[in-house]
């Protein structure tokens, strides 16, 4: 039997084939994973690692797809989505959520029990697993700040605890955790005025609402923040503001984040961010790296 099969076998309804990336991204562009899959339980993430291994299949984790963008041909492989992985609890100035719990939830619910150090996270449209990952972070507040430990296996299975002491971490980056799936995280937050979260929370939401092109599929930031600037304000500087790729765009309300405007291809955005990237070299010299994360292969 081939390892698809085997996958649509004990998954049932939790696997697909040649699904399209693009239902899975906010990007809403992107070609066909080989297989997709919505593990949950230890037995059933034992069995998916146990096939990636034993047909040497490469394996992919998605979050909510808010920072991936994916080739046309499609990525190769297994694509395991943490969506099934959902749930948090508050105690004790504590919160501890499942990798697929919305990163927002744990903010909203942060919040409401009076806990503070995620309130400016709010309105990352990532899941938890995906924020840990990235380090996630807006308006002066990361991921990191507030993260105590999270819960991890390896590609073998075997668990890890990561401790965030452990870690070297810094802007949008962690360092050694490329080979691990993150299964849950744990945030130790402080007391603090109940009234004054939820002002800030709705503060940043309305901010969001206000500066970002949500209207469009995006995946927010393209590039990261160079040092002592913005990448939005050196795009903008250069004239790039609606600069077009087919059905892709540099966004007019926010120079920073590319909008898939009219049925876009990854290829589209993807010859969007390297034109984006070789004119603000050539204006200011300087080389944006890029934050969003590309897989799979282009056409
Ligand atoms: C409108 C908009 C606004 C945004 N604003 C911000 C912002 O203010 N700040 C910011 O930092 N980002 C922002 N982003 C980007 C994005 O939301 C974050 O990077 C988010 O943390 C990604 O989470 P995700 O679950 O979507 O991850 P995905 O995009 O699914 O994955 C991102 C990476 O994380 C890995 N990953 C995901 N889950 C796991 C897991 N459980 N275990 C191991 N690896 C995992 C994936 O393999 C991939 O490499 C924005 C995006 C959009 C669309």
């Amino acid at each position: 039997m081939d390892y698809k099969q085997e996958l649509a076998n004990f998954f049932g309804e939790n696997c697909r084939l040649n699904e399209p990336m693009a239902l899975h991204t906010t990007y809403r562009t992107g070609g066909p994973a080989e297989a997709y899959v919505y593990p949950a339980t230890p037995e059933e993430w034992s069995f998916v690692l146990k096939i990636a291994r034993s047909f040497d299949i490469p394996l992919h984790i998605i979050g909510f797809g808010s920072n991936i963008l994916v080739g046309g041909k499609g990525v190769g492989g297994i694509v395991c989505s943490t969506k099934r992985m959902q749930g948090l609890t508050v105690e004790d100035g504590h919160i501890k959520a499942q990798a697929g719990t919305a990163l927002d939830k744990v903010c909203e619910e942060a919040c409401n029990a009076g806990l503070a150090g995620m309130e400016k996270l709010s309105g990352i449209p990532g899941s938890v697993g995906g924020a840990v990952y990235m380090n996630a972070g807006a308006f002066g507040q990361e991921t990191f700040d507030c993260l105590e430990y999270f819960d991890a296996i390896d590609l073998e299975g075997r668990p890890v605890t990561f401790l965030k002491q452990d870690l070297k971490y810094a802007y949008r980056h962690v360092e050694g955790i490329q080979n691990y799936i993150i299964l849950s995280a744990s945030f130790q937050l402080a007391k603090a005025d109940f009234t004054h979260l939820i002002q800030t929370r709705n503060t940043i939401l309305h901010k969001r609402l206000e500066k970002q092109p949500l209207e469009f599929p995006n995946a927010g930031s393209v590039f990261k923040r160079p040092t002592n600037d913005y990448a939005s304000r050196l795009i903008d500087d250069t004239g790039l503001r609606g600069l077009t790729v087919g059905g892709a765009k540099v966004s007019e309300k926010h120079a920073g984040f590319i909008v898939n405007f009219n049925h876009a291809t990854p290829e589209d955005i993807r010859q969007l961010m390297q034109q984006v990237r070789q004119k603000v070299k050539e204006k200011h010299g300087v080389e944006l790296e890029l934050e969003q994360i590309l897989w799979g292969e282009f056409k």
